[in-house]
């Protein structure tokens, strides 16, 4: 007999497992089903897992600062006593360099000031002092080791700082995931792992349900796609991508993961750390290491992956060419001779921007694009995708009446039209990992 839900969500990473507890709390029976073995096993796993409030435009900026208050409050959010290992949120503060490329953040604390976000100037001379043995000069535009200047020094010093003290960042991504998973749980949503979907059926214009690699059929009136890399593997089953203005495709990162300076105790001190002069974010780890990403340079050739599920997962130059950028920052960074640090795959909107929205078929929905710099709003996106499937299934037109989303912590009304798949594409984004 084929088994019935309200929904079946497809992923069951961060953003999934909070849109399972989101539904689950407005009393949507549910199923997540994911082909990994546990919750945020995907790309989930792999996140750096920083949470910082800037971007580039007005809406994610709020999204952003809004998440940030859950993270603050995780056991508040997820529950007393639901998980059996709560994951530990470092609230350590963000700085974020100044450069021409950022236009020295004037954008950004505009944004701020708007949202009631604060933030602190910082001078050049002070930079040291929040980044300990930090060359404050300029290195800006990005290069490759090959190039005859990298290394050299453009400018005397960058345009100052500024910190962000809402920010910092979680240790165990996929710990998070699996926190969001018991939490819905115990609000009645169910879980399936091992178990591909390979099928969405539809009837009559409408999703029905959908079928698993073995052949089972599982119905339901709503399902929702939070496939993270696989996202458009998962929007082509149900033959919505061409209905879309945008796309989303999967992109390969490394993350590099080095031990700190000698004489820097950057697991104590350090912070969440943002560079577009050198192009490159980095944060504190577990065992005094830094964990360094990139903020994908013009000079860097960008990894498209055809097929998640075949990628090469061994470390490149990308791995060496990140950290020897941050060494220009800190002179006195090593780079080890064995690469450690993580291969994994973002799932890259058009804009940077995710598309939280409806989807041309009724009944499928979709959390996606969420671009290499959505955990922090992983319990956001899954209230926004709760109200927006309430909302549409009550017979709404979301697409020409977009629906206001109230971010309660911090008192702003929000247009959810921002995050539609039939978005003009934002030209205030960084186009990068930024946003
Ligand atoms: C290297 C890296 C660094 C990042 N750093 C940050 C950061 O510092 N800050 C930040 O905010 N964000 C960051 N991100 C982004 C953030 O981690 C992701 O946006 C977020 O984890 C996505 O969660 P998700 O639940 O949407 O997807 P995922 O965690 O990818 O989960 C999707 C799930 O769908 C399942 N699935 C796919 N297809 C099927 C199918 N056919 N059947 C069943 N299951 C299926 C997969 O198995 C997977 O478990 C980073 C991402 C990466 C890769």
């Amino acid at each position: 007999m084929t088994k019935t839900y309200d929904a079946i969500i497809i992923g069951a990473g961060v953003i999934g497992a909070c849109t399972a507890f989101e539904m689950a709390k407005k009393g949507w029976k549910t199923l997540s089903i994911d082909k990994l073995p546990e919750a945020g096993y995907g790309s989930t796993s792999g996140s750096c897992a920083i949470i910082r409030t800037y971007y580039s435009a007005f809406e994610t900026c709020a999204l952003a600062f809004e998440g940030w208050h859950y993270w603050k409050d995780w056991e508040g959010y997820i529950g007393a006593g639901v998980a059996d290992d709560l994951i530990k949120y470092h609230d350590t503060g963000c700085l974020v360099i100044k450069t021409p490329h950022n236009n020295d953040l004037k954008n950004v604390c505009a944004v701020m000031d708007r949202i009631g976000c604060p933030y602190n100037d910082v001078a050049v001379a002070d930079i040291p002092s929040h980044l300990q043995g930090a060359d404050t000069r300029m290195f800006e535009p990005a290069k490759r080791p090959e190039d005859d200047d990298f290394g050299l020094p453009t400018g005397d010093a960058v345009n100052g700082a500024v910190f962000f003290p809402r920010g910092g960042y979680v240790s165990d991504p996929k710990l998070s995931a699996r926190n969001a998973q018991q939490a819905a749980e115990a609000a009645g949503a169910a879980f399936m792992f091992n178990t591909e979907v390979t099928e969405i059926r539809q009837k009559d214009g409408r999703v029905q349900g959908v079928t698993l690699l073995d052949g089972t059929q599982i119905d339901a009136r709503v399902v929702v796609n939070v496939a993270g890399p696989h996202s458009f593997v998962i929007n082509d089953m149900a033959g919505v991508s061409d209905g879309m203005n945008i796309k989303t495709r999967a992109l390969r990162h490394e993350v590099a993961h080095v031990p700190a300076p000698t004489g820097m105790n950057f697991e104590r001190d350090g912070m969440v750390y943002s560079d577009s002069d050198i192009h490159t974010y980095a944060r504190p780890d577990v065992g005094n290491n830094i964990l360094i990403g990139s903020e994908d340079p013009a000079c860097d050739p960008r990894e498209w992956i055809d097929d998640p599920d075949t990628f090469n997962a061994d470390f490149s130059d990308q791995w060496k060419i990140m950290v020897m950028r941050l060494a220009q920052r800190l002179p006195e960074l090593g780079i080890p001779e064995q690469a450690r640090g993580v291969v994994a795959l973002y799932d890259v909107s058009d804009d940077w921007m995710p598309i939280y929205d409806r989807s041309d078929l009724d009944g499928f929905y979709m959390a996606v694009g969420t671009s290499g710099n959505q955990f922090k709003n992983a319990p956001v996106a899954g209230k926004i995708m709760a109200k927006i499937i309430e909302t549409c299934e009550t017979g709404h037109d979301h697409d020409s009446d977009p629906i206001q989303f109230r971010l309660s912590h911090i008192g702003t009304d929000i247009s959810l039209g921002a995050f539609s798949r039939n978005r003009e594409i934002n030209q205030d984004s960084s186009f990068s990992v930024i946003g």
